[in-house]
């Protein structure tokens, strides 16, 4: 009688299969953006970039005390992100104190010394994104929040929305326990006679950081007062998501400042991104095409500052000067504020 054949798995070879199906069903997906792990910081390079707003900036209509208020200031700010980068801080972190900085100085059209609307009255707009699993907050509107920024970030974590306004943002804000500042706080003369000395040409002056922290994490934040005599309501591409704000661990962070109107129309910066992800583009070469071939042809004004996931650092502006500043682990350490 011919006898029947038992194919018998030995049972530790069993053991394994299971094993390795088991573990590869509890994968995440391959293209959900990356989340950096382990807690102590690995030797990844860290970057940082800042701004404090593009616009008519010419050695010629900046005066000298001025311009070295503000040289000190971004320098201020930019020493601050660095350390903090250094020692192992969180992009998230990072991009928050440093716009917490640039926003209490009246020197920038964010937070105190922000422009003044077509009503008398100051407004506040403020985004911040991390692009390990694009989380973003954002408020618009705001009067009373000493800090947008800070609110920007409850609404990132405290809120299951992206975008807060006006009043209900103030609301937010004091359930978080945010620090509320009366409308005194935020008066800054120089601001009041820019908005006297009419109202043709709208000042800019808004600020911004992108980080790479050492962690591989990208992030991005933009505090501003939006534009002098704006009207209606009026919101610009800061606290916009894809516009004026925007950081992608697959990619860059970018923060964007200039005619905000402009920047949504064009989604500016998610356009870098995606120049980076489908068109192959280096950084630089993103923010090139991005300011001179989209926005310069429809007429925009403005700039850019990025970083992108290996640490490169950009920027890019068609405005005669930005404000602008730039460090990284290797000991780069720059501040300028005209163009080259
Ligand atoms: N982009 C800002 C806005 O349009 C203004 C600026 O960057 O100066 O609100």
């Amino acid at each position: 009688m011919e006898k029947k054949q038992v194919f018998r798995i030995p049972s530790l070879l069993l053991l394994a299969l299971v094993l390795i199906l088991t573990q590869s069903c509890g994968k995440t997906a391959p293209d959900a953006p990356t989340r950096a792990t382990g807690e102590s910081p690995s030797p990844l390079p860290y970057a940082i970039a800042l701004h404090g707003g593009a616009g008519n900036i010419t050695p010629e209509n900046l005066a000298p005390e001025k311009a070295q208020a503000i040289r000190h200031e971004l320098e201020l700010a930019l020493r601050l992100g660095d350390s903090m980068l250094a020692s192992g801080a969180r992009g998230l972190d990072v991009v928050e104190q440093v716009i917490r900085r640039l926003e209490d100085s009246p020197l920038f059209n964010a937070g105190r010394g922000s422009v003044f609307a077509h009503d008398g009255r100051q407004s506040m707009d403020a985004a911040i994104m991390e692009g390990r699993d694009l989380g973003a907050g954002a408020v618009a509107g705001v009067t009373d929040i000493r800090n947008p920024i800070s609110a920007a970030r409850a609404v990132l974590h405290n809120s299951p929305h992206v975008l807060l306004v006006g009043p209900g943002a103030s609301e937010f804000a004091r359930l978080m326990e945010l620090e509320l500042a009366p409308p005194e706080y935020f008066f800054d003369s120089a601001r009041w006679d820019d908005l006297q000395r009419l109202r043709q040409d709208p000042k800019m002056g808004t600020v911004g950081c992108v980080v790479l922290d050492q962690f591989g994490n990208l992030a991005a934040g933009t505090s501003t007062g939006g534009m002098t005599d704006k009207r209606f309501g009026r919101v610009g591409d800061s606290p916009i998501i894809g516009a004026g704000t925007y950081a992608n661990n697959a990619s860059c962070a970018i923060s964007c400042t200039g005619h905000g109107e402009y920047f949504i129309r064009l989604a500016l910066a998610k356009e870098v991104s995606a120049l980076m992800l489908h068109a192959g583009l280096s950084l630089d070469s993103a923010c090139q095409v991005a300011i001179h071939q989209q926005l310069s042809p429809l007429g925009g004004q403005g700039g850019l500052i990025a970083v992108d996931k290996s640490g490169q650092l950009c920027w890019s502006f068609n405005t005669p000067g930005m404000f602008r500043a730039r460090a990284n682990a290797e000991g780069l350490f720059e501040v300028q504020l005209f163009a080259p």
